[in-house]
């Protein structure tokens, strides 16, 4: 097992499950870690990616998962945290851009749609031939997108079973500009309730414009969307989203998916400055001799294996069907808080080189800032954690 697993928490997973997930790692390393840098810097997504590693078949494998046809059983959560872990070991942008369909798309059509639409929807969003994105974040309403939500949805009765109309804006849509739907969340001006939509990308009314200038995730692209006079059929509303309380289920899944990649991070930083300080000569020695720079190794390896402790055991209660929010809110909240500093040290480890592309580890530097604002912020983590621990809502007065 590799440094970075230190504890050997791979030895979790079946035989099967280590072939698939050595299979993306030698994709990700020969076909992935050259391209990097450059479309970093350039602030664009190497879309030559895209389809290779959607014929990695990674989502409900084949080998996992029993043959076509015969009854599939789910991929277990440990194999896809530890696939979600070694994406963003390689980078950010790229688990990020995996986790908007398997993670957050797949999980408002898992959470959100009726029986008949996932017989209709589910095996089409995990082949990717339905590519989604989960649009709920708007200009002005993030942290208390809950209570906030301004985007609206008017209903008109119709002999085909009623259209809806969605006016208003989302932002921040990771992955929208590729998608065929973005799933958009909206409140219906009759009952006052957050529903959910599946609404064609290219429908009349709906407008996206790219996020610049961004200083992290800068490979992964992010929209703001404009809604105007959207109409959308019935059919395409997720007839299981009736409130909040349901897009709240779905945000603690995600939540998950979130701990996992700033675990992966964590690997992907700490290894690129393990091999930089073995190679890096000062004083006539390596770096890695000296004792400072141990210490730091040290509290990185020491970060990274709490991290990866935390989600194991967070995945292992889920699959047994132990599942609060105020746990994955824990484990996004701390992960994060742990990937800040071993990112930080990491370029801090690799000296003035740390802040170029070259030695990988700016690039996580950078990236970490993201993940840390996504999925709900620190501080949003802990007032639920808060809540749950006190049965005080600290979020308004
Ligand atoms: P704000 O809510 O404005 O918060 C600003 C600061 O105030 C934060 O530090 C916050 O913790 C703090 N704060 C707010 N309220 C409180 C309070 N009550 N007490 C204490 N502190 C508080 N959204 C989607 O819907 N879909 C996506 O695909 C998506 N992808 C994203 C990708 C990226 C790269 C980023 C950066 C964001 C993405 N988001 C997405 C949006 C993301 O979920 C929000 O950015 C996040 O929820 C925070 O909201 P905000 O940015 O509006 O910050």
């Amino acid at each position: 097992y590799s440094v970075a697993d230190w504890y050997d928490a791979e030895s979790l997973l079946s035989e099967d499950e280590r072939r698939v997930l050595a299979r993306l790692r030698g994709f990700l390393d020969a076909e992935a870690k050259p391209l990097l840098a450059g479309y970093w810097e350039r602030g664009e997504f190497p879309e030559q990616l895209a389809q290779p590693l959607i014929d990695l078949d990674l989502m409900e494998p084949a080998e996992l998962t029993g043959a076509p046809g015969a009854e599939r059983r789910p991929a277990r959560g440990i194999y896809q945290g530890f696939r979600v872990f070694e994406l963003a070991r390689t980078d950010a942008s790229l688990a990020t851009w995996y986790t908007a369909q398997a993670g957050l798309f797949r999980t408002a059509i898992r959470v959100g749609a009726s029986e008949e639409q996932q017989r209709a929807w589910m095996p089409r969003v995990i082949d990717f031939s339905l590519k989604g994105v989960f649009s709920l974040t708007e200009p002005e309403h993030g942290s208390d997108i809950a209570g906030g939500l301004s985007t609206t949805a008017r209903f008109e009765a119709n002999p085909d079973g009623g259209t809806w109309v969605l006016d208003g804006a989302k932002r921040w849509i990771g992955g929208a500009s590729t998608a065929d739907v973005l799933a958009v969340f909206a409140r219906d001006v009759a009952d006052g309730q957050v529903k959910a939509f599946l609404v064609d990308r290219q429908a009349a009314g709906v407008s996206l414009e790219k996020i610049h200038g961004k200083t992290s995730l800068r490979m992964m692209q992010n929209a703001h969307i404009t809604l105007d006079g959207v109409r959308v059929p019935e059919s395409m509303r997720l007839h299981n989203v009736n409130s909040f309380k349901d897009v709240a289920a779905m945000l603690k899944a995600m939540r998950s998916d979130v701990a996992w990649i700033a675990t992966g991070i964590q690997a992907g930083a700490f290894e690129a400055a393990l091999a930089y300080v073995k190679n890096r000569q000062q004083f006539g020695r390596p770096l890695g001799s000296f004792q400072l720079v141990q210490e730091k190794l040290a509290r990185m390896l020491g970060n990274l294996t709490a991290s990866l402790s935390l989600v194991v055991r967070l995945t292992e209660q889920q699959a047994k069907g132990f599942y609060r929010d105020q746990d994955s809110a824990l484990a996004k909240m701390q992960t994060s808080l742990l990937m800040r500093e071993t990112v930080a040290l990491a370029r801090e480890l690799a000296g003035g080189n740390g802040i170029t592309l070259e030695t990988d580890v700016a690039r996580f530097h950078a990236d970490a800032e993201a993940v840390y604002s996504y999925e709900g912020t620190h501080d949003i983590n802990a007032l639920i954690i808060g809540r749950a621990l006190t049965g005080e809502s600290a979020f308004t007065r």
